[in-house]
């Protein structure tokens, strides 16, 4: 135990994509920077999300081409899962990316210090437990990363065998024959996703009218009939009462639809903020009635010279948006000019199959904010690329500004579902953040055969004539 104070130009607390983004961009930028980081650094997105949740659809992926080989022409023999090899695989690319973190934090000279961080008045922070516990730090500024941990509901104690959140789920070594995924937001359709094309019978159970509330209304549909069609499950509008073990699993009982005997209950109801413990008194830090920490759009906490970034604020909870956030946040402290992040233009990416991407307004939310709208949407089922690799279900999605003449301005939103299409998104995503017309982006062309040609294609119907769409 030290008594020594150490300081630092800033100081992050939580080494998750919004701490280490913030870390790494300081010291580029030439700033001493130290981050308290009471797990590893990677956060959850590294250890217990985006990382391996997409390491495990990829795992999914591999099976289902196996399992359609024979389309192919290609004879395998008895497709078999071994699970606990993939949760080693999972593992050794994860320990790869944390090794990959630390390397670049250590090179850009961001000194990490272990253990729970508090922030107490006059911006000093303490590292209260682990490894550094006892360390105070004086930062000059100081940004608060602690991100957020998986929400319960009540009568669904976690005990990682029957009931498991997202961080229990993707330590499994083995998966359930049947499963229960209790919300059908982006995390729950990915497990289900996943659940189903490794071969158990899964349904989702969600209480609001569809699955991907935040997505566009004739996606959803999209993807809801692909996921029927696959022997998905959706139960939706419902409310989940409670359940009762038994010597399978247990039963899950749900008002307004059925109950459900299951292996296995993943409940993936949202996350929420980090916050408990990370302030000591007189910090000026206002935290809100649901625990995120206020911002403004620059970062900027109440507090002078506090910022916070990630998902322990407000704001989507999306690793890309965490990064563009500290970076917002470290350019304010730099004293450099730079624009807030734009919550209605982010990118959005589900890895369901079919994958989920989106960008900019849905086409009610455009109508809603008073635009006159042209939408235009294409299948993939007319793509070649789509019919070569035997992936059809899915769409494009195009809304824009009607002009008083009638023809289609500004691009407001680009919507999909299908294959590979978070990979795809970012013609969109130029599309909707340059506030590009139809007309400029019409004009692009795109690569034949390639799934990218249905976004193009969508683009020539807005303006006007397209060549296969109409
Ligand atoms: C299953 C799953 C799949 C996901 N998939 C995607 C995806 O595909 N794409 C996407 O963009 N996002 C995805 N996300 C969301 C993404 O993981 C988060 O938005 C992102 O990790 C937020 O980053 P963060 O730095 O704010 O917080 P976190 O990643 O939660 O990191 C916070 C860090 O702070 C540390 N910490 C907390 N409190 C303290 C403290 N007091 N002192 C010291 N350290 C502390 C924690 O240990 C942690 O390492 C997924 C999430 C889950 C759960």
């Amino acid at each position: 135990m030290t008594n020594e104070v150490q300081e630092f130009d800033v100081v992050v607390i939580g080494g998750g994509p919004g701490g280490y983004a913030a870390a790494l961009y300081g010291a580029a930028a030439g700033l001493n920077v130290a981050v308290i980081e009471r797990d590893k650094v990677g956060g959850t997105c590294l250890h217990r999300g985006c990382v391996p949740a997409k390491e495990f659809l990829e795992t999914a992926h591999v099976r289902r081409t196996l399992a359609h080989s024979s389309d192919f022409g290609i004879t395998t023999g008895d497709v078999k899962v071994d699970f606990a090899v993939s949760q080693a695989r999972k593992n050794e690319v994860v320990d790869r990316l944390f090794k990959g973190v630390s390397g670049l934090l250590k090179g850009r000279k961001v000194t990490v210090f272990e253990g729970t961080g508090r922030l107490d008045k006059d911006l000093k922070a303490t590292v209260i437990d682990g490894t550094d516990a006892g360390k105070v730090i004086q930062g000059k500024n100081i940004i608060l990363a602690a991100g957020s941990v998986p929400r319960t509901i009540p009568g669904f104690e976690i005990d990682g065998k029957i009931i498991v959140t997202s961080d229990e789920f993707l330590d499994l070594t083995t998966l359930p024959k049947t499963a229960a995924v209790i919300g059908g937001g982006a995390i729950g359709c990915e497990f289900a996703s996943m659940l189903s094309d490794m071969g158990s019978e899964v349904t989702i159970l969600e209480g609001l009218p569809t699955i991907l509330p935040l997505c566009d209304v004739e996606v959803v549909k999209s993807v809801d009939r692909a996921f029927k069609k696959r022997g998905i499950k959706i139960q939706a509008g419902v409310k989940i009462t409670g359940h009762t073990p038994n010597a399978k699993g247990t039963s899950v009982s749900v008002e307004g639809g059925e109950n459900l005997d299951v292996e296995m209950v993943v409940v993936s109801v949202g996350r929420r903020p980090r916050t408990e413990g990370l302030l000591g008194d007189g910090t000026g830090v206002v935290v809100s009635e649901k625990g995120f920490v206020d911002v403004d759009s620059y970062m900027r906490t109440g507090a002078a010279n506090v910022f916070a970034v990630g998902d322990v604020v407000a704001t989507a909870q999306l690793a890309h948006v965490a990064f563009a956030e500290a970076i917002v946040a470290v350019k304010t402290i730099l004293g450099e000019s730079v624009l807030p992040v734009d919550y209605d233009r982010v990118p959005w990416a589900i890895y369901s199959n079919p994958e989920v991407a989106f960008c900019g307004l849905t086409e009610e939310a455009a109508k809603a904010k008073g635009y006159d709208v042209i939408v235009k949407k294409d299948p993939f089922a007319g793509n070649s690329r789509a019919q070569i690799i035997g992936e059809t279900d899915g769409m494009v999605k195009i809304i824009a500004e009607k002009r008083p003449d009638g023809t289609a301005g500004q691009i407001l939103g680009v919507h999909m579902s299908g294959p590979w299409v978070t990979e795809q998104l970012g013609a969109g995503y130029f599309a909707v953040n340059w506030e590009a017309t139809v007309e400029e982006a019409a004009a692009l062309i795109q690569p034949h055969p390639s799934l990218s040609e249905t976004f193009g294609e969508t683009l020539l119907a807005l303006a006007g004539r397209g060549l296969h769409v109409g």
